[in-house]
Protein backbone atom coordinates (compact mmCIF):
# COMPACT_ATOMS: atom_id res chain seq x y z
CA UNK A 1 0.00 0.00 0.00
CA UNK A 2 1.71 3.56 -0.90
CA UNK A 3 0.66 6.56 1.52
CA UNK A 4 0.43 9.84 0.39
CA UNK A 5 4.29 9.96 1.86
CA UNK A 6 5.29 7.83 -0.83
CA UNK A 7 6.56 5.33 1.53
CA UNK A 8 5.13 1.94 1.66
CA UNK A 9 5.47 -1.32 4.17
CA UNK A 10 8.21 -2.94 2.55
CA UNK A 11 10.35 0.64 3.15
CA UNK A 12 9.55 0.25 7.23
CA UNK A 13 11.99 -1.83 9.06
CA UNK A 14 9.29 -4.44 9.67
CA UNK A 15 9.99 -7.75 10.67
CA UNK A 16 11.10 -9.63 7.91
CA UNK A 17 8.20 -12.93 8.24
CA UNK A 18 5.39 -9.87 7.61
CA UNK A 19 7.36 -8.31 4.25
CA UNK A 20 4.99 -9.35 1.42
CA UNK A 21 2.05 -10.31 3.70
CA UNK A 22 -2.11 -9.09 2.96
CA UNK A 23 -3.94 -8.32 6.23
CA UNK A 24 -6.50 -10.63 7.30
CA UNK A 25 -10.09 -9.69 5.81
CA UNK A 26 -12.89 -10.40 3.46
CA UNK A 27 -14.35 -8.06 0.96
CA UNK A 28 -16.56 -5.22 2.87
CA UNK A 29 -18.54 -4.64 -0.31
CA UNK A 30 -21.91 -2.74 0.14
CA UNK A 31 -24.32 -5.53 -1.63
CA UNK A 32 -28.12 -5.99 -0.52
CA UNK A 33 -27.43 -9.55 1.09
CA UNK A 34 -24.14 -10.23 2.73
CA UNK A 35 -23.75 -13.88 3.68
CA UNK A 36 -19.96 -13.99 3.73
CA UNK A 37 -18.79 -13.20 7.24
CA UNK A 38 -20.84 -16.12 9.20
CA UNK A 39 -22.51 -12.68 11.31
CA UNK A 40 -25.60 -13.63 12.74
CA UNK A 41 -28.55 -11.48 10.47
CA UNK A 42 -30.91 -10.91 13.41
CA UNK A 43 -30.07 -7.14 15.27
CA UNK A 44 -30.18 -8.05 18.96
CA UNK A 45 -33.84 -7.84 20.56
CA UNK A 46 -34.63 -4.10 21.52
CA UNK A 47 -34.84 -5.71 25.13
CA UNK A 48 -31.63 -6.42 25.30
CA UNK A 49 -29.90 -3.33 23.61
CA UNK A 50 -31.98 -1.30 26.28
CA UNK A 51 -30.42 -3.50 29.34
CA UNK A 52 -27.21 -2.86 27.63
CA UNK A 53 -27.84 0.77 27.58
CA UNK A 54 -28.93 0.61 31.40
CA UNK A 55 -25.55 -1.75 32.23
CA UNK A 56 -23.22 0.31 30.10
CA UNK A 57 -24.69 3.36 31.86
CA UNK A 58 -23.90 1.95 35.14
CA UNK A 59 -20.41 1.05 33.98
CA UNK A 60 -19.89 4.56 32.66
CA UNK A 61 -20.24 6.30 36.04
CA UNK A 62 -16.92 4.18 37.54
CA UNK A 63 -14.73 4.97 34.35
CA UNK A 64 -12.13 7.12 36.02
CA UNK A 65 -11.31 3.53 37.23
CA UNK A 66 -9.61 0.95 35.38
CA UNK A 67 -11.94 -2.01 34.87
CA UNK A 68 -11.63 -5.15 36.40
CA UNK A 69 -8.58 -6.75 35.59
CA UNK A 70 -9.78 -10.33 36.18
CA UNK A 71 -13.05 -9.78 34.89
CA UNK A 72 -14.70 -12.10 37.93
CA UNK A 73 -18.43 -11.60 37.56
CA UNK A 74 -18.23 -11.92 33.27
CA UNK A 75 -15.72 -15.12 33.91
CA UNK A 76 -18.68 -16.23 36.07
CA UNK A 77 -21.84 -15.69 33.96
CA UNK A 78 -19.77 -17.29 30.98
CA UNK A 79 -18.80 -20.26 33.61
CA UNK A 80 -22.92 -20.43 34.37
CA UNK A 81 -23.77 -20.48 30.62
CA UNK A 82 -21.28 -23.54 29.54
CA UNK A 83 -22.30 -25.53 32.55
CA UNK A 84 -25.71 -25.13 31.28
CA UNK A 85 -25.74 -25.40 27.61
CA UNK A 86 -22.55 -28.01 27.01
CA UNK A 87 -23.45 -30.09 30.36
CA UNK A 88 -20.30 -29.98 32.05
CA UNK A 89 -20.08 -28.01 35.32
CA UNK A 90 -16.92 -25.45 34.94
CA UNK A 91 -16.61 -22.86 37.09
CA UNK A 92 -15.26 -19.49 36.99
CA UNK A 93 -11.28 -20.67 37.92
CA UNK A 94 -11.78 -22.59 34.20
CA UNK A 95 -13.16 -19.48 32.22
CA UNK A 96 -10.78 -16.61 31.00
CA UNK A 97 -12.22 -13.85 28.70
CA UNK A 98 -10.63 -11.61 25.90
CA UNK A 99 -11.52 -9.19 23.07
CA UNK A 100 -12.94 -11.80 20.41
CA UNK A 101 -11.57 -15.28 20.42
CA UNK A 102 -8.94 -14.42 18.02
CA UNK A 103 -7.35 -12.62 21.26
CA UNK A 104 -7.73 -15.99 23.27
CA UNK A 105 -6.18 -17.43 20.45
CA UNK A 106 -3.44 -14.98 20.23
CA UNK A 107 -2.63 -15.12 24.11
CA UNK A 108 -2.31 -18.79 24.17
CA UNK A 109 0.42 -18.27 21.23
CA UNK A 110 2.24 -16.13 23.22
CA UNK A 111 2.32 -18.25 25.90
CA UNK A 112 2.32 -21.62 24.37
CA UNK A 113 3.64 -20.82 20.68
CA UNK A 114 6.37 -18.43 20.27
CA UNK A 115 9.93 -18.09 18.40
CA UNK A 116 11.42 -21.36 18.17
CA UNK A 117 8.04 -23.11 18.31
CA UNK A 118 5.54 -24.36 15.88
CA UNK A 119 1.74 -25.07 15.72
CA UNK A 120 -0.36 -27.14 13.00
CA UNK A 121 -3.56 -26.88 12.12
CA UNK A 122 -5.57 -29.23 9.38
CA UNK A 123 -6.51 -27.04 6.08
CA UNK A 124 -8.57 -26.01 5.02
CA UNK A 125 -9.37 -24.43 8.63
CA UNK A 126 -9.88 -21.06 10.02
CA UNK A 127 -7.31 -18.95 8.42
CA UNK A 128 -6.51 -16.64 11.73
CA UNK A 129 -5.33 -19.75 13.25
CA UNK A 130 -2.13 -19.21 10.61
CA UNK A 131 -2.00 -15.56 10.82
CA UNK A 132 -1.73 -15.42 14.41
CA UNK A 133 0.80 -18.10 14.66
CA UNK A 134 2.74 -16.15 12.39
CA UNK A 135 2.52 -13.01 14.10
CA UNK A 136 3.46 -14.34 17.20
CA UNK A 137 6.77 -15.97 15.46
CA UNK A 138 5.31 -19.06 16.04
CA UNK A 139 6.36 -21.43 13.14
CA UNK A 140 2.97 -22.57 10.87
CA UNK A 141 2.80 -26.79 10.15
CA UNK A 142 -0.31 -27.28 7.78
CA UNK A 143 -1.66 -30.70 8.43
CA UNK A 144 -3.21 -32.45 6.27
CA UNK A 145 -7.12 -32.83 5.43
CA UNK A 146 -9.02 -36.11 3.89
CA UNK A 147 -11.16 -35.19 0.83
CA UNK A 148 -14.38 -35.11 2.33
CA UNK A 149 -12.68 -32.52 4.70
CA UNK A 150 -12.68 -34.68 7.68
CA UNK A 151 -9.42 -35.10 9.57
CA UNK A 152 -7.70 -38.35 8.81
CA UNK A 153 -6.61 -39.68 12.54
CA UNK A 154 -3.82 -41.68 10.94
CA UNK A 155 -2.34 -38.97 8.65
CA UNK A 156 -2.50 -36.27 11.46
CA UNK A 157 -1.06 -38.26 14.38
CA UNK A 158 1.40 -39.45 11.88
CA UNK A 159 2.38 -35.52 11.39
CA UNK A 160 1.87 -34.60 14.81
CA UNK A 161 4.55 -37.57 15.93
CA UNK A 162 6.39 -36.66 13.09
CA UNK A 163 6.91 -32.73 13.57
CA UNK A 164 6.43 -32.48 16.99
CA UNK A 165 4.07 -29.00 17.31
CA UNK A 166 3.74 -26.57 20.72
CA UNK A 167 0.17 -25.82 19.75
CA UNK A 168 -2.52 -28.31 17.94
CA UNK A 169 -5.27 -26.60 16.60
CA UNK A 170 -8.70 -28.75 16.08
CA UNK A 171 -11.55 -26.53 14.74
CA UNK A 172 -15.35 -27.70 15.31
CA UNK A 173 -17.31 -26.86 13.58
CA UNK A 174 -15.30 -26.19 10.75
CA UNK A 175 -14.64 -23.03 9.14
CA UNK A 176 -14.73 -22.79 6.09
CA UNK A 177 -15.97 -27.07 5.82
CA UNK A 178 -18.95 -26.65 8.56
CA UNK A 179 -17.41 -30.24 9.55
CA UNK A 180 -17.29 -31.46 13.31
CA UNK A 181 -15.26 -32.81 14.42
CA UNK A 182 -15.93 -36.54 17.11
CA UNK A 183 -14.62 -36.79 20.36
CA UNK A 184 -12.44 -39.63 19.61
CA UNK A 185 -10.82 -37.61 17.06
CA UNK A 186 -9.88 -35.09 19.42
CA UNK A 187 -8.54 -37.62 21.84
CA UNK A 188 -6.37 -39.08 19.27
CA UNK A 189 -4.82 -35.94 18.66
CA UNK A 190 -4.60 -35.14 22.20
CA UNK A 191 -2.35 -38.21 23.31
CA UNK A 192 -0.84 -37.93 19.89
CA UNK A 193 0.42 -34.62 21.14
CA UNK A 194 1.20 -35.67 24.70
CA UNK A 195 3.58 -38.55 23.73
CA UNK A 196 5.34 -35.93 21.12
CA UNK A 197 6.01 -33.22 23.27
CA UNK A 198 3.66 -32.33 25.07
CA UNK A 199 1.67 -29.43 23.61
CA UNK A 200 -1.41 -27.61 24.18
CA UNK A 201 -4.67 -28.84 22.02
CA UNK A 202 -6.78 -26.01 21.37
CA UNK A 203 -10.60 -26.60 20.03
CA UNK A 204 -11.87 -24.13 18.81
CA UNK A 205 -16.19 -24.52 18.99
CA UNK A 206 -16.23 -20.63 17.44
CA UNK A 207 -19.87 -22.06 15.97
CA UNK A 208 -20.66 -24.76 18.48
CA UNK A 209 -24.32 -23.66 19.51
CA UNK A 210 -25.18 -24.09 15.63
CA UNK A 211 -23.94 -27.90 15.89
CA UNK A 212 -26.31 -31.29 15.50
CA UNK A 213 -23.70 -32.70 18.16
CA UNK A 214 -23.22 -31.85 21.63
CA UNK A 215 -19.76 -29.80 22.31
CA UNK A 216 -16.47 -31.01 22.82
CA UNK A 217 -16.70 -29.48 26.48
CA UNK A 218 -16.32 -32.18 29.03
CA UNK A 219 -13.20 -33.27 27.27
CA UNK A 220 -11.41 -30.49 29.14
CA UNK A 221 -11.52 -32.99 32.13
CA UNK A 222 -8.67 -34.38 33.55
CA UNK A 223 -6.60 -33.29 30.46
CA UNK A 224 -4.82 -29.82 31.50
CA UNK A 225 -3.57 -29.35 28.02
CA UNK A 226 -6.47 -29.44 26.58
CA UNK A 227 -8.38 -25.48 25.71
CA UNK A 228 -12.16 -24.79 24.39
CA UNK A 229 -12.02 -21.66 22.77
CA UNK A 230 -15.69 -19.81 22.40
CA UNK A 231 -17.24 -16.66 21.19
CA UNK A 232 -20.20 -14.65 21.58
CA UNK A 233 -19.47 -13.55 17.77
CA UNK A 234 -21.79 -15.88 16.09
CA UNK A 235 -25.02 -17.88 18.32
CA UNK A 236 -24.73 -13.97 20.73
CA UNK A 237 -25.62 -12.29 17.59
CA UNK A 238 -22.72 -9.91 18.86
CA UNK A 239 -19.62 -10.06 16.35
CA UNK A 240 -19.55 -6.22 17.38
CA UNK A 241 -18.58 -6.53 20.93
CA UNK A 242 -15.86 -8.27 20.99
CA UNK A 243 -16.01 -11.14 23.24
CA UNK A 244 -14.24 -14.52 23.27
CA UNK A 245 -13.81 -16.84 25.93
CA UNK A 246 -12.00 -20.39 26.89
CA UNK A 247 -12.33 -22.90 29.33
CA UNK A 248 -9.37 -25.27 30.28
CA UNK A 249 -7.49 -26.54 33.51
CA UNK A 250 -7.01 -23.19 35.75
CA UNK A 251 -3.41 -23.73 35.16
CA UNK A 252 -4.23 -22.14 31.72
CA UNK A 253 -6.07 -19.28 32.75
CA UNK A 254 -3.24 -17.83 35.42
CA UNK A 255 -0.71 -19.09 32.39
CA UNK A 256 -2.41 -16.75 30.04
CA UNK A 257 -2.51 -13.72 32.70
CA UNK A 258 0.92 -14.02 31.96
CA UNK A 259 0.75 -12.24 28.47
CA UNK A 260 -2.65 -10.34 28.60
CA UNK A 261 -2.55 -6.67 29.00
CA UNK A 262 -3.49 -5.28 32.13
CA UNK A 263 -7.28 -4.65 31.72
CA UNK A 264 -7.62 -5.86 28.08
CA UNK A 265 -11.20 -6.14 28.61
CA UNK A 266 -12.89 -2.84 28.83
CA UNK A 267 -15.93 -2.22 31.48
CA UNK A 268 -18.30 -1.48 28.45
CA UNK A 269 -17.08 -4.50 27.45
CA UNK A 270 -17.72 -6.53 30.08
CA UNK A 271 -21.52 -4.65 31.06
CA UNK A 272 -22.46 -5.38 27.70
CA UNK A 273 -21.17 -9.41 27.58
CA UNK A 274 -22.94 -9.28 30.91
CA UNK A 275 -26.48 -7.52 29.71
CA UNK A 276 -26.24 -10.25 26.90
CA UNK A 277 -25.70 -13.47 29.32
CA UNK A 278 -29.14 -12.70 30.84
CA UNK A 279 -30.89 -12.68 27.30
CA UNK A 280 -29.43 -16.27 26.43
CA UNK A 281 -32.60 -17.61 26.13
CA UNK A 282 -33.96 -15.18 23.69
CA UNK A 283 -30.59 -15.43 21.40
CA UNK A 284 -30.46 -19.38 21.68
CA UNK A 285 -34.04 -19.38 20.45
CA UNK A 286 -32.74 -17.18 17.16
CA UNK A 287 -29.79 -20.11 16.56
CA UNK A 288 -32.37 -22.83 16.51
CA UNK A 289 -33.83 -20.68 13.80
CA UNK A 290 -30.61 -20.24 11.92
CA UNK A 291 -29.79 -24.47 12.36
CA UNK A 292 -32.93 -24.80 10.38
CA UNK A 293 -32.14 -22.20 7.66
CA UNK A 294 -28.78 -23.88 7.44
CA UNK A 295 -30.52 -27.49 7.18
CA UNK A 296 -32.66 -25.67 4.11
CA UNK A 297 -29.86 -24.30 2.01
CA UNK A 298 -27.98 -27.76 2.62
CA UNK A 299 -31.13 -29.88 0.96
CA UNK A 300 -32.45 -26.94 -1.59
CA UNK A 301 -28.48 -26.73 -2.45
CA UNK A 302 -28.14 -30.37 -3.34
CA UNK A 303 -31.81 -30.24 -4.50
CA UNK A 304 -30.63 -27.81 -7.44
CA UNK A 305 -27.57 -30.08 -8.12
CA UNK A 306 -24.53 -28.57 -5.96
CA UNK A 307 -21.95 -30.84 -4.49
CA UNK A 308 -22.66 -29.38 -0.25
CA UNK A 309 -20.56 -30.05 2.42
CA UNK A 310 -22.36 -31.72 5.53
CA UNK A 311 -22.64 -28.63 8.09
CA UNK A 312 -22.82 -28.50 11.67
CA UNK A 313 -22.24 -23.80 11.39
CA UNK A 314 -24.03 -21.14 10.77
CA UNK A 315 -22.62 -22.03 7.18
CA UNK A 316 -23.00 -24.08 3.99
CA UNK A 317 -19.66 -25.29 2.08
CA UNK A 318 -21.57 -25.52 -1.46
CA UNK A 319 -19.44 -26.32 -4.93
CA UNK A 320 -17.84 -27.60 -6.77
CA UNK A 321 -17.22 -25.16 -9.48
CA UNK A 322 -14.97 -25.17 -12.03
CA UNK A 323 -13.87 -21.63 -11.33
CA UNK A 324 -15.34 -20.80 -8.01
CA UNK A 325 -13.79 -17.15 -8.46
CA UNK A 326 -15.96 -16.66 -11.68
CA UNK A 327 -18.80 -18.12 -9.28
CA UNK A 328 -18.30 -16.25 -6.54
CA UNK A 329 -18.49 -13.13 -8.69
CA UNK A 330 -21.48 -14.51 -10.77
CA UNK A 331 -23.25 -14.75 -7.26
CA UNK A 332 -22.34 -11.28 -6.29
CA UNK A 333 -23.55 -9.71 -9.63
CA UNK A 334 -26.78 -10.69 -8.81
CA UNK A 335 -27.13 -8.91 -5.22
CA UNK A 336 -25.37 -11.83 -2.92
CA UNK A 337 -22.10 -11.95 -1.39
CA UNK A 338 -20.87 -15.05 -0.49
CA UNK A 339 -17.48 -16.19 0.43
CA UNK A 340 -14.32 -17.10 -1.51
CA UNK A 341 -11.95 -19.10 1.08
CA UNK A 342 -9.69 -19.89 -1.70
CA UNK A 343 -10.38 -23.64 -1.29
CA UNK A 344 -10.68 -24.38 -4.79
CA UNK A 345 -14.20 -25.27 -6.54
CA UNK A 346 -15.98 -24.32 -3.50
CA UNK A 347 -17.86 -21.34 -2.35
CA UNK A 348 -19.24 -20.71 1.10
CA UNK A 349 -22.53 -18.87 2.35
CA UNK A 350 -23.45 -18.05 5.60
CA UNK A 351 -27.32 -18.81 6.69
CA UNK A 352 -28.98 -15.37 6.73
CA UNK A 353 -32.70 -14.82 7.20
CA UNK A 354 -35.10 -16.82 5.38
CA UNK A 355 -35.15 -14.02 3.20
CA UNK A 356 -31.96 -13.38 2.43
CA UNK A 357 -31.27 -17.27 1.98
CA UNK A 358 -34.06 -17.47 -0.58
CA UNK A 359 -32.03 -14.22 -2.76
CA UNK A 360 -29.35 -16.32 -2.36
CA UNK A 361 -30.63 -19.97 -3.75
CA UNK A 362 -32.86 -16.98 -6.50
CA UNK A 363 -28.99 -16.10 -7.74
CA UNK A 364 -27.27 -19.39 -7.64
CA UNK A 365 -30.38 -20.30 -9.89
CA UNK A 366 -29.80 -17.53 -12.11
CA UNK A 367 -26.27 -18.02 -12.42
CA UNK A 368 -27.28 -22.10 -13.29
CA UNK A 369 -29.57 -20.99 -16.05
CA UNK A 370 -26.82 -18.37 -17.53
CA UNK A 371 -23.59 -20.88 -17.72
CA UNK A 372 -26.52 -24.02 -18.97
N1 LIG B 1 -12.70 -19.10 15.31
C1 LIG B 1 -13.33 -19.34 14.16
C2 LIG B 1 -13.37 -20.74 13.65
C3 LIG B 1 -13.92 -18.29 13.44
O1 LIG B 1 -14.52 -18.54 12.27
C4 LIG B 1 -13.87 -16.99 13.96
C5 LIG B 1 -14.52 -15.81 13.27
N2 LIG B 1 -14.59 -15.81 11.93
C6 LIG B 1 -13.18 -16.80 15.16
C7 LIG B 1 -12.62 -17.87 15.81
C8 LIG B 1 -12.96 -15.45 15.74
O2 LIG B 1 -14.09 -14.82 16.11
P1 LIG B 1 -14.12 -13.65 17.17
O3 LIG B 1 -12.74 -13.07 17.30
O4 LIG B 1 -15.11 -12.70 16.63
O5 LIG B 1 -14.54 -14.31 18.45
Amino acid sequence: TRTGSGIGIDDLPIRDELRGQTPYGAPQLDVPVRLNTNENPYPLPEALVRRIGERVTEAARALNRYPDRDAVELRTELAAYLSRTAGYEVSREQVWAANGSNEVIQQLLQTFGGPGRSAIGFEPSYSMHALISRGTGTEWISGPRRADFTIDVDAAVAEIAARRPDVVFICSPNNPTGTAVEAATVLALYEAAQAARPSLVVVDEAYVEFSHRPSLLSLIEGRPNLVVSRTMSKAFGAAGLRLGYLAADPAVVDAVQLVRLPYHLSAVTQATALAALEHTDTLLGYVEQLKAERDRLVTELRALGCEVTDSDANFVQFGRFADSHAAWQAILDRGVLVRDNGVPGWLRVTAGTPEENDAFLDAVRAMQKETV
